[in-house]
Protein backbone atom coordinates (compact mmCIF):
# COMPACT_ATOMS: atom_id res chain seq x y z
CA UNK A 1 0.00 0.00 0.00
CA UNK A 2 1.43 3.62 -0.59
CA UNK A 3 2.59 5.34 1.96
CA UNK A 4 2.24 9.08 0.27
CA UNK A 5 -0.64 10.69 1.64
CA UNK A 6 -3.14 13.42 0.21
CA UNK A 7 -4.76 16.11 1.72
CA UNK A 8 -7.84 17.19 -0.07
CA UNK A 9 -9.83 20.47 0.63
CA UNK A 10 -13.54 20.12 -0.48
CA UNK A 11 -13.57 23.76 -1.47
CA UNK A 12 -10.18 23.62 -3.23
CA UNK A 13 -9.07 24.16 -6.43
CA UNK A 14 -7.81 20.85 -8.49
CA UNK A 15 -4.72 22.12 -8.44
CA UNK A 16 -4.23 21.74 -4.51
CA UNK A 17 -5.62 18.10 -4.85
CA UNK A 18 -3.70 16.50 -8.17
CA UNK A 19 -1.59 13.42 -7.38
CA UNK A 20 -0.03 11.19 -10.01
CA UNK A 21 0.68 8.54 -7.92
CA UNK A 22 -2.07 8.13 -5.37
CA UNK A 23 -5.92 9.02 -5.11
CA UNK A 24 -9.05 8.53 -2.79
CA UNK A 25 -11.19 6.59 -3.84
CA UNK A 26 -14.42 5.54 -2.24
CA UNK A 27 -15.79 2.59 -3.71
CA UNK A 28 -14.76 0.06 -6.82
CA UNK A 29 -17.81 -3.05 -7.66
CA UNK A 30 -18.93 -4.33 -10.87
CA UNK A 31 -22.48 -3.19 -11.48
CA UNK A 32 -25.23 -1.92 -13.85
CA UNK A 33 -25.35 1.69 -15.46
CA UNK A 34 -29.02 3.26 -13.96
CA UNK A 35 -28.50 6.50 -16.57
CA UNK A 36 -28.74 7.97 -19.54
CA UNK A 37 -28.58 5.95 -23.08
CA UNK A 38 -26.05 3.18 -21.90
CA UNK A 39 -28.65 2.19 -19.13
CA UNK A 40 -28.42 -1.47 -18.37
CA UNK A 41 -24.74 -2.24 -19.76
CA UNK A 42 -22.44 -3.90 -17.07
CA UNK A 43 -19.19 -1.73 -15.95
CA UNK A 44 -16.80 -1.28 -13.49
CA UNK A 45 -17.68 1.63 -11.21
CA UNK A 46 -14.88 3.94 -9.74
CA UNK A 47 -15.76 6.22 -7.95
CA UNK A 48 -13.56 9.00 -6.63
CA UNK A 49 -14.14 10.53 -3.25
CA UNK A 50 -14.09 14.73 -3.55
CA UNK A 51 -15.99 16.96 -5.37
CA UNK A 52 -16.23 20.72 -4.87
CA UNK A 53 -19.64 20.99 -6.18
CA UNK A 54 -22.83 20.44 -3.79
CA UNK A 55 -26.10 19.55 -5.26
CA UNK A 56 -29.02 19.52 -2.91
CA UNK A 57 -30.17 15.86 -4.28
CA UNK A 58 -26.48 14.39 -4.20
CA UNK A 59 -27.14 10.86 -3.71
CA UNK A 60 -23.47 9.69 -2.97
CA UNK A 61 -22.74 11.86 0.32
CA UNK A 62 -20.27 8.97 1.22
CA UNK A 63 -17.87 10.25 -1.38
CA UNK A 64 -17.99 14.07 -0.67
CA UNK A 65 -16.26 13.85 2.64
CA UNK A 66 -12.40 14.41 2.09
CA UNK A 67 -10.57 16.68 3.96
CA UNK A 68 -8.50 15.06 5.71
CA UNK A 69 -10.38 11.96 5.32
CA UNK A 70 -8.82 8.37 6.13
CA UNK A 71 -11.90 6.64 5.32
CA UNK A 72 -10.88 3.11 3.34
CA UNK A 73 -11.89 2.22 0.08
CA UNK A 74 -14.76 -0.59 -0.46
CA UNK A 75 -13.23 -3.45 -3.17
CA UNK A 76 -15.96 -6.10 -4.48
CA UNK A 77 -13.60 -9.16 -5.01
CA UNK A 78 -15.34 -11.00 -7.36
CA UNK A 79 -17.77 -8.99 -9.79
CA UNK A 80 -21.34 -8.76 -8.99
CA UNK A 81 -20.82 -11.10 -5.86
CA UNK A 82 -21.22 -8.43 -3.46
CA UNK A 83 -18.21 -9.89 -0.99
CA UNK A 84 -16.16 -6.61 -0.07
CA UNK A 85 -13.05 -6.09 1.27
CA UNK A 86 -11.93 -2.84 2.20
CA UNK A 87 -8.05 -1.23 1.68
CA UNK A 88 -6.32 2.35 3.07
CA UNK A 89 -6.78 5.11 0.83
CA UNK A 90 -4.91 7.01 -0.71
CA UNK A 91 -4.42 3.89 -3.48
CA UNK A 92 -1.81 3.53 -5.80
CA UNK A 93 -2.38 3.40 -9.13
CA UNK A 94 -0.96 0.06 -9.51
CA UNK A 95 -2.98 -1.10 -6.84
CA UNK A 96 -6.20 0.39 -8.19
CA UNK A 97 -5.14 -0.85 -11.56
CA UNK A 98 -4.59 -4.71 -10.37
CA UNK A 99 -8.27 -4.09 -8.45
CA UNK A 100 -10.09 -3.03 -11.64
CA UNK A 101 -9.02 -5.83 -13.91
CA UNK A 102 -9.29 -8.15 -11.31
CA UNK A 103 -13.20 -7.98 -11.55
CA UNK A 104 -13.05 -7.77 -15.49
CA UNK A 105 -10.89 -11.63 -15.31
CA UNK A 106 -14.54 -12.58 -14.07
CA UNK A 107 -16.97 -10.84 -16.40
CA UNK A 108 -16.36 -8.82 -19.90
CA UNK A 109 -17.58 -5.17 -19.13
CA UNK A 110 -18.73 -2.92 -21.48
CA UNK A 111 -17.02 -0.21 -20.15
CA UNK A 112 -15.19 1.19 -17.00
CA UNK A 113 -16.93 4.13 -15.18
CA UNK A 114 -14.77 6.63 -13.36
CA UNK A 115 -17.44 8.45 -11.18
CA UNK A 116 -17.49 10.19 -8.27
CA UNK A 117 -18.02 12.43 -6.38
CA UNK A 118 -15.93 14.85 -8.96
CA UNK A 119 -13.29 12.12 -10.94
CA UNK A 120 -11.88 14.87 -12.59
CA UNK A 121 -10.39 16.56 -9.46
CA UNK A 122 -8.07 13.66 -9.50
CA UNK A 123 -6.92 13.74 -13.26
CA UNK A 124 -3.46 13.07 -13.21
CA UNK A 125 -3.83 9.89 -11.30
CA UNK A 126 -6.53 8.75 -13.82
CA UNK A 127 -4.63 9.51 -16.84
CA UNK A 128 -1.61 7.31 -15.30
CA UNK A 129 -4.37 5.01 -14.26
CA UNK A 130 -5.72 4.37 -17.35
CA UNK A 131 -2.08 3.97 -19.14
CA UNK A 132 -1.40 1.74 -16.81
CA UNK A 133 -4.64 -0.27 -17.22
CA UNK A 134 -3.97 -0.12 -21.11
CA UNK A 135 -0.34 -1.06 -21.67
CA UNK A 136 -0.30 -3.51 -18.45
CA UNK A 137 -3.07 -5.42 -18.35
CA UNK A 138 -3.97 -4.74 -21.77
CA UNK A 139 -7.69 -3.60 -20.61
CA UNK A 140 -10.10 -3.77 -23.66
CA UNK A 141 -13.88 -1.78 -21.89
CA UNK A 142 -13.93 1.34 -22.70
CA UNK A 143 -13.52 3.94 -20.75
CA UNK A 144 -16.46 5.91 -19.61
CA UNK A 145 -16.44 9.09 -17.61
CA UNK A 146 -19.15 10.46 -15.47
CA UNK A 147 -18.63 14.01 -14.58
CA UNK A 148 -20.02 16.83 -13.58
CA UNK A 149 -18.75 18.81 -16.53
CA UNK A 150 -17.34 22.02 -15.26
CA UNK A 151 -13.96 20.71 -15.21
CA UNK A 152 -12.02 21.74 -18.83
CA UNK A 153 -9.06 21.93 -17.63
CA UNK A 154 -8.65 18.87 -16.38
CA UNK A 155 -10.72 17.19 -19.05
CA UNK A 156 -8.22 18.44 -21.47
CA UNK A 157 -5.80 16.15 -19.46
CA UNK A 158 -7.28 12.95 -20.18
CA UNK A 159 -9.88 13.50 -23.11
CA UNK A 160 -7.56 11.49 -25.23
CA UNK A 161 -7.66 8.46 -23.15
CA UNK A 162 -11.83 8.45 -22.67
CA UNK A 163 -13.90 7.04 -24.83
CA UNK A 164 -16.94 8.15 -23.88
CA UNK A 165 -18.16 11.15 -21.50
CA UNK A 166 -21.41 11.59 -19.55
CA UNK A 167 -21.25 15.07 -18.36
CA UNK A 168 -24.28 17.02 -16.48
CA UNK A 169 -25.28 20.65 -16.97
CA UNK A 170 -26.02 22.04 -14.10
CA UNK A 171 -29.35 24.00 -13.32
CA UNK A 172 -29.07 26.05 -10.74
CA UNK A 173 -32.61 25.88 -9.74
CA UNK A 174 -32.14 22.76 -9.39
CA UNK A 175 -28.94 22.07 -7.87
CA UNK A 176 -29.16 25.22 -5.36
CA UNK A 177 -25.31 25.58 -5.64
CA UNK A 178 -23.27 27.72 -7.80
CA UNK A 179 -24.05 29.10 -12.05
CA UNK A 180 -21.16 27.14 -13.89
CA UNK A 181 -22.76 28.45 -17.64
CA UNK A 182 -19.12 29.46 -18.54
CA UNK A 183 -17.42 26.23 -17.06
CA UNK A 184 -19.90 24.30 -18.85
CA UNK A 185 -19.44 25.98 -22.45
CA UNK A 186 -15.83 25.85 -21.94
CA UNK A 187 -16.28 22.06 -20.83
CA UNK A 188 -18.03 21.16 -23.97
CA UNK A 189 -15.68 22.71 -26.21
CA UNK A 190 -13.25 20.22 -25.45
CA UNK A 191 -15.73 17.19 -24.75
CA UNK A 192 -16.71 17.27 -28.06
CA UNK A 193 -13.80 15.66 -29.55
CA UNK A 194 -15.37 12.55 -27.92
CA UNK A 195 -18.62 10.61 -28.39
CA UNK A 196 -21.57 11.35 -25.21
CA UNK A 197 -24.17 12.54 -23.94
CA UNK A 198 -25.26 15.70 -21.53
CA UNK A 199 -27.43 14.88 -18.39
CA UNK A 200 -29.72 17.87 -16.59
CA UNK A 201 -31.19 16.45 -13.54
CA UNK A 202 -34.84 18.44 -12.75
CA UNK A 203 -36.97 18.95 -9.83
CA UNK A 204 -40.05 21.09 -9.39
CA UNK A 205 -38.59 24.09 -8.85
CA UNK A 206 -36.40 23.76 -11.73
CA UNK A 207 -36.58 27.34 -13.74
CA UNK A 208 -37.40 27.09 -17.77
CA UNK A 209 -35.05 29.53 -18.45
CA UNK A 210 -31.77 27.65 -16.58
CA UNK A 211 -33.55 24.46 -19.26
CA UNK A 212 -33.03 26.90 -22.03
CA UNK A 213 -29.64 28.13 -21.41
CA UNK A 214 -28.34 24.73 -21.26
CA UNK A 215 -30.37 24.29 -24.26
CA UNK A 216 -28.39 27.18 -25.74
CA UNK A 217 -24.56 26.03 -24.63
CA UNK A 218 -25.69 22.05 -26.48
CA UNK A 219 -26.68 23.81 -29.32
CA UNK A 220 -24.30 26.01 -29.59
CA UNK A 221 -22.02 22.66 -29.66
CA UNK A 222 -22.63 22.23 -32.99
CA UNK A 223 -25.44 20.13 -32.01
CA UNK A 224 -22.90 17.50 -30.54
CA UNK A 225 -24.51 16.26 -27.79
CA UNK A 226 -27.92 14.84 -26.86
CA UNK A 227 -30.01 15.71 -23.64
CA UNK A 228 -31.26 13.67 -20.95
CA UNK A 229 -33.66 15.23 -18.41
CA UNK A 230 -33.60 12.59 -15.40
CA UNK A 231 -36.27 13.53 -12.79
CA UNK A 232 -34.70 14.15 -9.16
CA UNK A 233 -34.97 11.16 -7.00
CA UNK A 234 -36.47 12.36 -3.30
CA UNK A 235 -34.09 10.61 -1.41
CA UNK A 236 -35.97 11.67 1.65
CA UNK A 237 -38.70 13.38 3.55
CA UNK A 238 -35.75 15.68 4.82
CA UNK A 239 -34.65 16.97 1.63
CA UNK A 240 -36.27 20.47 0.34
CA UNK A 241 -37.01 19.80 -3.08
CA UNK A 242 -39.40 17.28 -4.35
CA UNK A 243 -39.56 15.28 -7.75
CA UNK A 244 -41.06 17.17 -10.75
CA UNK A 245 -44.78 16.73 -11.64
CA UNK A 246 -45.41 14.41 -14.75
CA UNK A 247 -46.66 17.33 -15.93
CA UNK A 248 -43.52 19.29 -15.29
CA UNK A 249 -41.85 16.52 -17.35
CA UNK A 250 -43.63 16.94 -20.13
CA UNK A 251 -43.45 20.56 -20.84
CA UNK A 252 -40.10 20.22 -20.07
CA UNK A 253 -39.40 17.71 -22.62
CA UNK A 254 -41.45 19.90 -24.94
CA UNK A 255 -39.42 22.86 -24.51
CA UNK A 256 -35.97 20.88 -24.92
CA UNK A 257 -37.18 19.36 -27.88
CA UNK A 258 -38.35 22.72 -29.42
CA UNK A 259 -34.57 23.91 -28.80
CA UNK A 260 -32.90 20.88 -29.71
CA UNK A 261 -34.89 19.07 -32.53
CA UNK A 262 -36.22 15.91 -33.13
CA UNK A 263 -35.21 13.07 -31.02
CA UNK A 264 -32.73 14.54 -29.39
CA UNK A 265 -34.19 14.64 -26.05
CA UNK A 266 -35.06 11.96 -23.75
CA UNK A 267 -36.16 11.26 -20.19
CA UNK A 268 -34.61 8.39 -17.88
CA UNK A 269 -34.96 8.70 -14.55
CA UNK A 270 -32.25 6.15 -12.26
CA UNK A 271 -33.09 3.31 -12.81
CA UNK A 272 -31.08 1.50 -10.21
CA UNK A 273 -32.72 2.41 -7.86
CA UNK A 274 -36.06 0.68 -8.90
CA UNK A 275 -34.45 -3.26 -9.03
CA UNK A 276 -32.33 -2.59 -6.01
CA UNK A 277 -29.10 -2.12 -7.33
CA UNK A 278 -25.85 -0.29 -6.46
S1 LIG B 1 -21.53 16.90 -8.75
FE1 LIG B 1 -22.22 14.81 -8.33
S2 LIG B 1 -21.02 14.13 -6.56
FE2 LIG B 1 -20.82 16.38 -6.65
S3 LIG B 1 -22.43 17.14 -5.29
FE3 LIG B 1 -23.30 17.08 -7.37
S4 LIG B 1 -24.30 15.08 -7.52
FE4 LIG B 1 -22.91 14.98 -5.74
Amino acid sequence: MPSQSIVINNQAQSTDIQSDSVAHVTELFSGIQGEGPYVGQRQIFVRFTGCDLRCQWCDTPASLVTSGSTKPVTIEKKAGERIFETAQNPLSVEFLASAIADLEIDIPHHSISLTGGEPLLQANYIKELIKSLKSNFHFKPAIYLETGGHRPNELKQIIDLVDYISFDLKLPSSTADKVLWKEHKEFIEVAKAKAGYAKAVLTDETLDSDLEMACEILAGALNKFDLVLQPAYRLSDKVKYNSPTPEQVLRWQSLAIGKLGRGRVKVIPQTHKFIGQL
